[in-house]
């Protein structure tokens, strides 16, 4: 008998129907003679509602971290109740599992905890007495018993690293589209999907932006060697397999095209050329917990340059406010500046690995589009560039486009 580890998304249990129709699902699963741990979501727009509701009652503070955990949990708990509802009206016999409940430990990071380990006693008593587990994503607790949450998108996180605990011979992300594509469906129309992708690959497009997967949770796959397929929760087609890499992959030099909007650009200028600068900088941020993503600083002529750098724009605040004070440190002249309304194209692929030549034809499909680029960044496996926000669908489309994706 296999054990399989099925996740589905908020937007899979987005209403009584949909969760009836995943508690259908499950039980076909379980019919065709499998184990199986669902986990689950919150419903669709849940969280978002929970995260303003904090919001609301903070004025003008912002919510304690704990409690924003405490809050957010209460969506996934929701979830499985319902959906273990369901499938005991179907005659199925199921149960449901918190994080705590099914052993999720993590440290203390509120809102973006880490698993450190997972007991899942629980979960095997109850697949061994015979029942459907219903596990809530997104959620563990600390070695204290205090309530944590992995990061947006965190239920991904979660089901892979349940598989890994439980050794699962499938581990099946559901989700409300069939695999992952060459762009976002919704940005880029003609976008393709994808059959097999490596972890790097997607690792790549998930931190730079296709929220399809959450790029923790490809990071643990990879780590612990979790092969695992995205595919959709409303119908029967194949989805993504995602595992890690063949020789056949890199054949394929362009993978995929992220975006990301809401991005940020600070910017400290009249900073002194000298050792020390940039760890003064960016050991400020680091110590607020802030995720910086590209960095650039500028030749500097008479001895002073400037640093950019680009985060979230909800962090911009966080950012500004924890460099303020080493402001006195960079400088007799230093100048901190913010600016949003930037977003982050990016293309991602193992095959650039042995082709030349990507950054070039991506720069000039743009240029010919009349697309200003800010600022660049390559790794690897991927080339990024910052654009206007206003421009980014058109650029994703123009990339995508370029490099043919939609007729590999
Ligand atoms: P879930 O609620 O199932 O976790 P998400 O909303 O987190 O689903 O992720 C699915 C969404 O990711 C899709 O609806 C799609 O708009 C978006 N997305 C972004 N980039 C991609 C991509 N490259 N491939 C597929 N979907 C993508
Ligand atoms: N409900 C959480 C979120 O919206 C976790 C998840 O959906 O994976 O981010
Ligand atoms: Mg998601």
């Amino acid at each position: 008998m296999s054990l399989i580890v099925q996740k589905y998304g908020g937007s899979s249990v987005a209403n009584p129907e949909r969760i009836r129709n995943v508690a259908k699902r499950i039980i076909e699963t379980q019919r065709a003679g499998n184990r199986v741990v669902a986990v689950v979501s919150a419903m669709a727009g849940v969280t978002n509602h929970l995260i303003d509701l904090a919001k609301e009652v903070s004025v003008p503070l912002t919510p304690s971290e704990r409690e924003m955990d405490v809050l957010l949990s209460t969506g996934e708990q929701t979830t499985i109740a319902l959906t273990a509802m369901a499938l005991q009206s179907l005659g199925a016999e199921a149960a449901s599992l918190t994080g705590a409940q099914a052993g999720i430990e993590t440290d203390g990071l509120h809102t973006k905890a880490r698993i450190s380990n997972i007991s899942p006693d629980s979960v095997h008593e109850l697949l061994n007495a015979g029942k459907i587990v219903i596990l809530a994503g997104f959620q563990g607790k600390t070695s204290y018993g205090d309530i944590t949450t992995l990061g947006r998108g965190g239920s991904d996180l979660t089901a892979i690293a349940m598989a890994a605990a439980l050794d699962a011979d499938l581990c099946q992300i559901y989700t409300d589209v069939d695999g992952v594509y060459t762009c976002d469906p919704r940005v880029v129309s003609n976008a393709r999907k994808i059959d097999v992708i490596s972890y790097d690959e997607l690792l790549e497009m998930a931190s730079s932006g296709s929220k399809v997967m959450q790029s923790r949770s490809v990071e643990f796959a990879k780590k612990f060697g979790v092969i695992f397929e995205v595919r959709s929760s409303l119908n029967h087609h194949p989805g993504t397999l995602v595992k890690e890499e063949t020789m056949s992959m890199e054949s394929i030099v362009i993978r995929g095209v992220s975006l990301e909007r809401a991005q940020a650009k600070v910017t400290i200028s009249g900073v002194s050329d000298v050792p020390g600068t940039a760890s003064v900088i960016f050991g400020a941020v680091g110590n607020a917990n802030l995720i910086v993503d590209m960095i650039v600083q500028n030749v500097s002529k008479t001895g002073i340059t400037d640093i950019s750098f680009t985060v979230h724009k909800d962090e911009v605040s966080k950012a500004v406010d924890a460099l303020r004070p080493v402001l006195a440190e960079l400088g007799d002249d230093v100048n901190l500046e913010a600016t949003e309304g930037i977003a982050k194209l990016s293309v991602v692929g193992i095959g650039m690995r042995s082709h030349s030549g990507v950054a070039a034809e991506m720069f000039k499909s743009l240029s010919d589009a009349g697309i200003n680029i800010q600022m660049i960044s390559t790794s690897e496996i991927k080339v990024a560039v910052i654009v206007a926000e206003e421009d980014i669908d058109r650029a994703a489309n123009v990339v995508h486009e370029t490099f043919g994706l939609s007729k590999i």
